[in-house]
C-alpha cells in the first residue's frame, strides 16, 4: 500500500505505466495536500499554473488510472463533482455539507457490520460510513452570524 509519493512513484513503475510529467504532478499534488479530497477541477487549476499543456482530461484520465491502480479512491459527493483520496487506509468521513469538506476519521466495530451485509447475502467491494453535516469552522462561523 502506498503511503508516501515515494512508494506511489514505486507502484506506478512496477506497473510499467509511464511516468509522465503530468502524472507525476497530480500523484505529487495529492501527496501534498493529503486529507484534502480535491476534486479534478481543484488538481487542474492548481496543475495547470505550473503546466500549461494539462487539460482536464488528462486528468481525469490520470486519476482513472491512478485508481485502476489502488493509488487513488474516488469519494462521490452527491450534488457534487467526485472528488479523489490519496488516504488508502480503511477510513470514513465526516461531510460538511455547508462548505463541502470532507474529513477522514477512523472507527473499527468490523464484525457487526459484517454481520449485516452477510444477512443481506451481499457481497461487498468497500464498506465505509459517511456522517454528513456542519463542520466546525461551518458552525463557529454561524454562531458569529447570530
Ligand atoms: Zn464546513
Ligand atoms: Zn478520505
Amino acid at each position: 500500500m502506498a503511503a508516501t509519493l515515494k512508494e506511489a512513484l514505486e507502484v506506478v513503475k512496477q506497473n510499467g505505466l509511464k511516468m509522465s510529467v503530468q502524472r507525476k504532478m497530480i500523484l505529487e499534488y495529492l501527496y501534498s495536500h493529503k486529507n484534502t479530497h480535491p476534486s479534478a477541477e481543484e488538481i487542474f487549476s492548481e496543475i495547470s499554473k505550473k503546466l500549461n499543456i494539462l487539460s482536464p482530461a488528462t486528468v481525469y484520465n490520470n486519476l482513472k488510472h491512478l485508481k485502476q491502480y489502488g493509488l487513488v479512491k474516488e469519494v462521490y459527493y452527491q450534488g457534487g463533482a467526485t472528488r479523489y483520496d490519496n488516504n488508502l487506509e480503511k477510513h470514513h468521513h465526516l461531510i460538511c455539507t455547508h462548505c463541502g469538506k470532507i474529513i477522514d476519521f477512523y472507527y473499527s466495530e468490523p464484525m457487526k457490520l459484517q454481520e449485516v451485509i452477510q444477512n443481506e447475502m451481499f457481497s461487498a467491494d468497500e464498506a465505509y460510513i459517511e456522517i454528513r453535516g456542519k463542520c466546525q469552522q461551518c458552525a463557529s462561523r454561524d454562531g458569529a452570524e447570530n
